[in-house]
């Protein structure tokens, strides 16, 4: 390990807490800022490559005791719902983030960071002739660190306060996620499409399913209600219509969430070290968002030890991160065009069913290597 140094790191998803637990392990100070109470549920599909799952455990960061569903199976259906079943090679495991997220949190504290929650920052300048941060909280305190982890997710004040490029274009997407209680193999992770969208369905611990989907604002603008949409629109294809029909709805009303932007960022700004989806955000229907965000919570802790010089840590941690997910997000945005319209989603199904060795290939190059 190099020098002790002082963190900051701003948001408490996975990328945040993964983070705050490696660097306070390896004897840094850190104090991790969300604004948000653990436990909480947010919209995520709650699918978990198994690419991350030996880390966790490697690290006893990963539920043991939960009774979590191994996911071996990928089911697609196009817009008419014609489907296909195939095998997933690498698979994954279904868990909520209500759940791992409280789990981390508890982890992080436990191994010496200071997390502060319920508390909005409000702004992190770099101070150039101090080559330190002051972050500032939504209460006017400040805090000063010699280092920023950005783990800010998808949009966050902090983006625009930065002038951050992606933020002058809004989003044409919404994302709406359920838990529902249905009789379905806990094997299979689901895709459906959608006209404009496509919704994710999966196992994850006890006795629920995640259902979320990515739709678009203008057709919530168009019927009026979440639930006007999904039925003019997600229940035209059969599997929705049924799951619909068949499930209990577990919550009083779905998490909602818009500004999801797929729009390319950058893994350092402003000498902020960004991490998970405030350094990218790959497009939900690859169910690699989360391995992506604890992956790069990884290399930016590695790289936190391992150098002491700001110059070093910025480039090394840039050509780490452009290495293991740039690819990944690019395949990804080139992906989702084949989701959420008749022609394109049939396509699709045809070279799932026709190609299984390809559409295999494309899936696994979507996929980073176990680490
Ligand atoms: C519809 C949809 C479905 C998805 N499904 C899947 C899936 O099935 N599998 C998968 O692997 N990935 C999925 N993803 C992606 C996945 O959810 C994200 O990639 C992952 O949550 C990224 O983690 P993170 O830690 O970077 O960000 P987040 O989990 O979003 O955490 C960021 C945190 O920062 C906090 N924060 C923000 N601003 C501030 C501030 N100013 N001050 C303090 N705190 C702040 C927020 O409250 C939040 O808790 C999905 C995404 C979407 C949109």
């Amino acid at each position: 390990m190099g020098i002790r140094k002082n963190i900051g790191i701003v948001g408490g998803g996975l990328a945040g807490l993964v983070s705050a637990y490696l660097l306070a392990k390896n004897g840094h100070s850190v104090q991790l800022f969300e604004k948000k109470n653990y436990p909480f549920h947010r919209v995520c599909g709650e699918y978990l490559s198994n690419e991350v799952v030996d880390f966790l455990k490697r690290e006893s960061l990963f539920p043991e005791s939960l009774d979590i569903p191994q996911i071996d199976t990928f089911e697609f259906s196009d817009t008419y719902g014609q489907n296909v079943l195939a095998d997933l090679d690498l698979g994954g495991i279904g868990i909520s983030r209500f759940v791992l997220d409280d789990f981390l949190f508890q982890k992080a504290k436990a191994a010496g960071a200071t997390i502060h929650t319920g508390i909005q920052v409000q702004e992190v300048i770099f101070i150039e002739g101090g080559n330190s941060f002051e972050v500032t909280l939504a209460d006017g305190k400040t805090f000063s660190f010699d280092y920023v982890v950005g783990a800010f997710g998808k949009r966050s004040r902090i983006d625009s306060e930065m002038g951050r490029a992606f933020t002058q274009k809004r989003s044409p997407f919404i994302g709406v996620k359920y838990h529902i209680r249905i009789d379905r193999p806990r094997n299979v992770v689901a895709l459906h499409n959608f006209k404009r969208g496509y919704c994710g369905i999966n196992a994850v611990e006890g006795d629920r399913f995640n259902l979320c989907y990515l739709g678009r604002r203008e057709d919530l603008r168009k019927y009026g209600s979440i639930p006007d949409m999904e039925r003019e629109i997600l229940w035209k294809n059969p599997h929705l219509n049924r799951i619909f029909q068949e499930a209990e709805f577990l919550f009083d009303k779905p998490e909602v969430i818009n500004e999801i932007s797929f729009e390319k960022k950058s893994p350092v700004e402003q000498h902020i070290l960004m991490t998970g989806d405030a350094a990218g955000l790959i497009t939900p229907l690859n169910g690699n968002g989360m391995a992506m965000a604890i992956h790069a919570a990884y290399l930016v802790a590695e790289t936190l030890d391992q150098f002491d010089k700001r110059e070093e840590i910025e480039s090394n941690y840039r050509k780490l991160w452009k290495e293991h997910f740039e690819n990944r997000l690019t395949l990804g945005r080139w992906l989702q065009r084949l989701f959420g319209s008749n022609m394109t989603s049939s396509f699709a199904r045809k070279l799932l069913a026709d190609y299984p060795y390809f559409s295999r290939k494309i899936i696994q190059n979507t996929h980073g290597e176990p680490f």
